[in-house]
């Protein structure tokens, strides 16, 4: 682990930084970047983008795409993965100067070689390991959230300091840096979303409530149950790990998880998770996402669509509504991030 004390903090302050794209990473990357002293900085948004005037209603200065990339020391590419390959084709390779850096704050690009980066660039990565808006906020409490680092092409001999000093600026620094590669982050942030934290929670929610509901029981109490307490539970772990959580449930609940948890989450469970992982570490993950989104993405929409008729987020819809501090300092608030 590296933190403040084992980077430069400075170096980062004179480079012009270009933050491509203005979303959940990027608004974060930014405004921390400023906040810890880079003077230029600016946004590379495509032409009508709806991200400009958030941009600028903070005080940041918006450029073209291919503007920005000739005029930075330092391209941040925080554009959908799906779509980076191509900018940079269109609108990076051609125009970044010689021995600038280009950078990332996910692997999947360059460790699949869907981007093939010019030899004299610099190419580096610094990964916060949460969801934008936690990046910005953990920032602004004077904290941060872990970042990993990684430096896949040190053209210059200073790629390495360069971004731990980046690092620094988005917050990393004050809760830990830990340095990896871009196979390493890759393969291991896409498992994590797939299995656990998005894969799996979602299904582990949906088949519970749907377990209760074709039971009988009343679609309110199956969301309390099932969606609304996971966050009591997970603050818990989150807070002290598992056995935090187990010293503040009943000894009931307990029993039960040992009980239950192991035929719900079993060894079968383990040796799919273990599928998955093969299919990411073969790249045949990456290959059919990126043949998801040449075709459009009309499964992909199809499947955001059927989850947002589920009637786990019809009856969540009313019932968040009735216990308005829920959003109350959203995280989520698409006016600004
Ligand atoms: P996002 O979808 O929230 O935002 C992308 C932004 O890119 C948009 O807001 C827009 O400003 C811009 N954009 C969209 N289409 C564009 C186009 N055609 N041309 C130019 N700009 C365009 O993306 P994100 O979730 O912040 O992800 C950005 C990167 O950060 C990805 O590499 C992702 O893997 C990585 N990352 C994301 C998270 C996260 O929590 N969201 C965490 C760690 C790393
Ligand atoms: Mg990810
Ligand atoms: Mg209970």
């Amino acid at each position: 682990m590296f933190y403040e004390k084992d980077a430069n903090p400075n170096l980062i302050k004179d480079k012009k930084v270009a933050i491509f794209g203005y979303g959940s990473q990027g608004h974060a990357h930014a405004l921390n970047l400023k906040d810890s002293g880079v003077k230029n900085i600016v946004v590379a948004l495509r032409e009508g983008s709806s991200s400009k005037k958030k941009a600028e209603s903070e005080g940041l200065k918006v450029m073209s795409l291919s503007d920005a990339a000739a005029w930075a020391d330092i391209v941040m590419v925080l554009t959908p993965d799906e779509l980076q390959a191509s900018i940079y084709k269109n609108h990076i390779e051609q125009r970044m100067r010689e021995g600038t850096s280009l950078a990332f704050a996910h692997g999947l690009n360059i460790h699949f070689n869907l981007i093939n980066s010019r030899k004299d660039l610099d190419v580096f990565m610094v990964a916060p390991k949460g969801p934008g808006h936690l990046v910005r906020s953990e920032y602004q409490r004077g904290g941060g959230v872990p970042c990993l680092m990684a430096v896949h092409k040190d053209s210059s001999g200073k790629a390495r300091d360069l971004a731990m000093s980046y690092a620094c600026a988005v917050g990393g620094g004050r809760s830990g840096i830990i340095e990896t590669t871009f196979k390493d982050e890759c393969e291991t942030d896409l498992f994590g979303e797939q299995t656990v934290l998005c894969g799996g929670l979602v299904e582990l929610i949906k088949n519970g409530f749907e377990t209760l509901t074709e039971a009988g029981y009343p679609p309110e109490m199956a969301y309390f149950e099932t969606l609304h307490e996971v966050k009591l539970i997970v603050d818990l772990i989150y807070e002290g790990g598992i056995a935090n959580m187990n010293y503040s449930i009943s000894n009931t609940a307990e029993y039960g998880e040992y009980i239950s948890g192991r035929k719900i989450v079993d060894s079968k469970t383990k040796e799919r998770m273990k599928e998955v992982l093969k299919d990411i570490q073969s790249g045949k993950f990456t290959k059919q996402w990126m043949d998801e989104c040449k075709g459009g993405q009309k499964n992909f929409l199809k499947m955001r669509e059927e989850l947002a008729k589920h009637p786990i987020e019809k009856v969540g819809k009313k019932l968040r509504d009735l216990m308005p501090w829920i959003g109350k300092n959203k995280l989520v608030d698409k006016s600004k991030n």
